[in-house]
């Protein structure tokens, strides 16, 4: 399952695809050129015989605005294989400030970082 995660941040679209279930997949991914996925955290997966769901938080940027992707993701599990089957969404708005940890996981400071 986690796989689907490096999928999105690094936008590939054809395995994000293959890997969603057909009763909730859409016929195609906007993509949006404009984002830049920067981070990505596992907060906690389980599994329970055929279905599961992963936690996940993903930091990306827009032009100059940082913003989080948190969402709670059910995946079920056929003949084999898992496939993301939906999930709700929240997207939060971050306003680091120049001293803040960088919100791109680097452990720098903002300012000596992303906010240079
Ligand atoms: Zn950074």
């Amino acid at each position: 399952m986690r796989s689907r995660f490096s999928a999105f941040a690094l936008d590939r679209h054809d395995y994000l695809l293959a890997s969603w279930h057909p009763k909730t997949r859409p016929d195609s991914i906007e993509t949006n050129g404009t984002i830049q996925w920067m981070r990505l955290e596992i907060l906690g997966s389980e599994t329970q015989g055929d279905s599961g769901n992963v936690h996940f938080r993903a930091t990306f940027r827009e032009a100059r605005h940082w913003q989080v992707l948190e969402e709670n993701s059910r995946f079920v599990r056929e003949d084999g294989r898992w496939y993301y089957l939906d999930g709700v969404p929240s997207v939060t708005r971050l306003k680091p400030g120049r001293n803040d940890p960088c919100p791109c996981g680097s452990q720098r400071k903002f300012k000596s970082c992303c906010g240079r």
